[in-house]
């Protein structure tokens, strides 16, 4: 029988593990896979790494933890949870029940008859979120889509089942800065998409307030175009041909009307600003790219693990 590997990344699940087992053993239970559990205890503050001791205990054969010695990030909880399954087919899932675990069979199903890679979930709704959010998650879609090669589907989740041959592509980018909805596109192969309807989650509070996710956008998009560094080029280009415009302006001027002075002190502090303003946004974006550099060069371990069973 083949096997399935669970990777679930946790931060503060205490409530949502007890409901999140059960409710995935129920399905996996009528499923024709042997199941393997690799749940990743990303620093928790509360008490998800004894939630996921006693799974272990358990059933030890079936239920793995690797829990790191402070928060990583959910990428660092994903990568560390790739990396320890030995399925051969690898199913990653959040802890709060928002990936329901019934689409499971039918994801099995696509992937087992050797036509996908990958099969992922794309929501196609998000009742229950807010609007200010939706709408800057679409615009991200739409600006990401229009500057990267790496396309990335609209509403889809992290929630997907992969080939082993897929997911050693994905542990091959061993990049520090890693953001796995470019990163599963990147990697190619070929992916299925099921809609499904956006679920609430079970239990806790999620840990990704706009703003953090507004970086996370930020990232994405740095990590995956250069497109932000080409936009020094342009403005400056565009600025350097009005200012020609404004020459030309300034002396046509003094030719037709030798006695009319300058513009002023205030256009002059506008212009000044404006340029410096530009000047300091340019800086901005290629300092990014500059840091991200500087942190990939230190070569630091993604995560660092505390306590694997
Ligand atoms: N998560 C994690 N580390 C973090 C933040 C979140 O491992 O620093 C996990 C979290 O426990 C959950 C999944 O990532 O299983 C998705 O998080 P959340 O539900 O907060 O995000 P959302 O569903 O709102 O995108
Ligand atoms: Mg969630």
């Amino acid at each position: 029988m083949p096997k399935l590997s669970i990777v679930v990344p946790c931060y503060n699940e205490e409530e949502a593990i007890p409901l999140f087992y059960p409710a995935v053993e129920k399905v996996v239970k009528q499923m024709p896979v042997k199941i393997e559990y690799w749940f990743v205890n990303d620093g928790s503050s509360d008490g998800t790494l004894t939630e996921m001791r006693k799974l272990h205990v358990q059933d030890p054969e079936r239920v793995h933890y690797v829990s790191f010695s402070r928060n990583f990030g959910k990428e660092a909880g994903l990568y560390a949870g790739l990396q320890a399954a030995t399925g051969d087919y690898v199913v990653v899932m959040d802890a709060d029940l928002q990936d329901p675990p019934e689409y499971l069979p039918e994801m099995y199903k696509d992937i087992s008859t050797g036509e996908y890679d990958c099969v992922g979930m794309r929501r196609t709704d998000r009742k229950g979120e807010a609007k200010f959010k939706s709408f800057l998650s679409d615009q991200f879609y739409n600006v990401i889509n229009k500057i990267s090669d790496t396309k990335i589907v609209s509403g889809a989740r992290d929630y997907r089942m992969m080939t082993r041959q897929m997911v050693d592509a994905v542990l091959s980018l061993t990049e520090y800065n890693r953001f796995s909805k470019g990163i599963f596109n990147w990697v190619g192969f070929k992916t299925k998409y099921l809609p499904y309807k956006n679920v609430e989650r079970v239990a806790g509070t999620t840990d990704w307030s706009t703003w953090k996710l507004f970086k996370y956008a930020i990232d994405g998009i740095t990590d995956f175009s250069e497109a932000p560094l080409a936009i020094a080029t342009w403005v400056g280009g565009f600025t350097a041909f009005i200012s020609v415009i404004g020459m030309i302006v300034v002396i046509v001027r003094k030719i037709i009307e030798p006695t009319s002075s300058a513009f002023g002190w205030a256009s002059m502090v506008c212009v000044i600003l404006f340029l410096g303003g530009i000047q300091l946004l340019c800086l901005g974006i290629i300092g990014r790219y500059i840091g991200r550099i500087y942190m990939q060069t230190k070569k630091r371990p993604i995560y660092i693990i505390k306590e694997k069973k």
